[in-house]
């Protein structure tokens, strides 16, 4: 794509933001329909959020994703929140709609549609262990209780956290069976679905999040890092025989799904996947 006199723009941003990929898959994704749109990601400096945020508006930008560490600090700076941002109490995606800013919040979607397709595994009804009491584990909570997910354990190193995360999720989904997870007395065998929400297992932050024991190839374990590949948990998740998804494949599905509520249009998961996949 050759930038011309036409070109919009959206864009991603963070701090710091260089590593990010979604300006990957984004500009594929915009290349693949024929809009004549460029991605760009913008490291902004801290305090200087909300002169950016009116900057980039102001310059006629069609959509931004909000990443780490401004998830939650952007929340005043908008007009609205969809429900999900609501109640994640975040927002990773900004839609310009008619002057106005709103909130969304892709990440647990991005998770769910992930685990129906890569795993063919639908959460309604299922049991489920998340590890991890911070922002993704929250997006990923709230995603399994609006999809109507039978009972939820919260597994977190600070247990007030976890507490809290369990009191919220009741809060917003009373036939949920939602607790806090007892670090001692976790028995893998139980979950249908197991979730690392945390960032161990990265490689500044080496271990293992849980141990496991012999697990089936019906049980899914989840990992949402996405660097590296296959982390510790995984590869031994699948040598003790269950099934495991890593977590780029949720990193583009949130950006399909902030694609979509930018443009309206489907997006190209194939040509965003395989940008992605060549990257
Ligand atoms: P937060 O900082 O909000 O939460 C970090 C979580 O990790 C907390 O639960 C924290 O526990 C736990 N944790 C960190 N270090 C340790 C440790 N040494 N031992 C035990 N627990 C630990 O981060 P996010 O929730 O935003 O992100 C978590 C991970 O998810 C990151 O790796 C991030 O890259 C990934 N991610 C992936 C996405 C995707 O699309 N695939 C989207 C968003 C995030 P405690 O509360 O006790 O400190």
């Amino acid at each position: 794509m050759h930038a011309n006199g036409q070109t919009a723009f959206a864009g991603i941003i963070g701090s710091p933001v260089g590593h990010s990929l979604s300006p990957v898959f984004q500009n594929a994704a915009f290349e693949a329909v024929g809009l004549n749109w460029v991605y760009l990601a913008f490291d902004i400096a801290p305090g200087e959020l909300q002169k950016s945020i009116a900057g980039l508006s102001a310059c006629g930008c069609r959509g931004l994703n909000i990443t780490m560490p401004y998830k939650r600090d952007i929340l005043p700076l908008l007009d609205d929140l969809d429900e999900t941002a609501l109640r994640v109490d975040a927002a990773n995606t900004i839609e310009f709609r008619n002057g106005k800013l709103i909130g969304h919040n892709t990440d647990g979607a991005g998770f769910i549609k992930s685990l129906r397709q890569d795993a063919a595994f639908d959460p309604e009804g299922s049991d489920a262990l998340i590890i991890g009491a911070g922002g993704a584990a929250r997006s990923i909570s709230v995603a399994l209780g609006q999809v109507g997910v039978r009972s939820l354990k919260i597994l977190n190193r600070d247990t007030g956290k976890a507490e809290r995360l369990v009191r919220l999720i009741g809060s917003y989904f009373p036939d949920c069976l939602v607790e806090v997870a007892d670090s001692g007395g976790v028995d893998p065998a139980g979950f249908d679905l197991l979730v690392n929400a945390t960032s161990v297992g990265m490689e500044n932050n080496p271990g293992l999040p849980l141990m496991l024991e012999a697990l089936t190839p019906a049980q899914v374990v989840y990992d949402i890092i996405y660097w590296p590949l296959e982390t510790e948990f995984l590869r031994i998740a699948a040598e003790k025989g269950a099934q495991t998804i890593n977590g780029l494949r949720m990193l583009l599905f949130q950006g399909a799904e902030s694609f979509s509520i930018w443009t309206g249009l489907d997006a190209p998961v194939e040509h965003m996947g395989a940008a992605l996949k060549e990257r």
